[in-house]
């Protein structure tokens, strides 16, 4: 799942980063309006952290832009303007869900879960294909009831075809799920954990599409 950070507070901006990576999120981090906008444009993000007090150009600016552009990237606004009109004016635009400043990082990682769990159509915290479980909030997955250890990379590749099962998945779109853009990338590491998780998950599991991909088929 990659995130992208919107924060001018290089304390709270280094604070969140730290925490979220270590939660298993890739996350990249900008620390005005307009990197914002441009970053948004450019990778396709799972979800979207936006202080709105910003250099450059305003959290709420960004925001409208955004949507008037047509993106509906899930948008969780962080904010230390916690006047009702300004929360209001936060969803009107287009926001998602609102945390006021200081907030837990335990609360905000709930709530990208939710938010994640919306844009993706899952009801439940665990993600199911058949005998594989992925319980998206404590990140364990089970394959017949037995506990499977994963590293962060292998999880963030199985999170990312079990999102959207039946969909291929090119390489250049796994890597962006799971590098941001502070990570050094070699070259075929993604085939690399492919390669571990069908080690782990049963060989069957990650079909290729010759030419086109990588993806796990949708439960019949
Ligand atoms: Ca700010």
């Amino acid at each position: 799942m990659r995130l992208l950070l919107v924060e001018d507070d290089s304390m709270v901006g280094e604070s969140l980063r730290k925490a979220l990576r270590q939660d298993g999120f890739t996350v990249d981090w900008v620390e005005d309006g307009r990197a914002a906008e441009v970053a948004a444009s450019s990778v396709s993000y799972d979800a979207m952290l936006l202080d709105l007090g910003l250099p450059r150009r305003d959290g709420l600016d960004v925001l409208k832009s955004l949507r008037q552009a047509g993106n509906r990237l899930p948008v969780l606004v962080l904010t230390a303007r916690d006047a009702v009109a300004d929360r209001v004016k936060g969803l009107d635009a287009g926001a998602d869900d609102y945390l006021v400043k200081p907030f837990d990082v335990e609360e905000l990682e709930a709530r990208i879960r939710a938010l994640l769990r919306r844009q993706s159509g899952h009801a439940e915290s665990v993600i199911r294909v058949g005998e594989l479980t992925l319980d998206t909030a404590s990140r364990e997955v089970r394959l017949k009831g037995q506990v499977v250890n994963l590293s962060g990379r292998e999880l963030a590749l199985l999170r990312a075809f079990l999102d959207r099962p039946g969909t291929v998945l090119s390489l250049s779109q796994l890597e962006e799920k799971i590098y941001g853009w502070d990570d050094e990338v070699g070259s075929n590491t993604v085939e690399v954990y492919i390669h571990a998780l069908r080690k782990k998950l049963g060989a069957n599991l990650i079909k290729n599409v010759r030419g086109v991909g990588y993806m796990i088929p949708r439960e019949e």
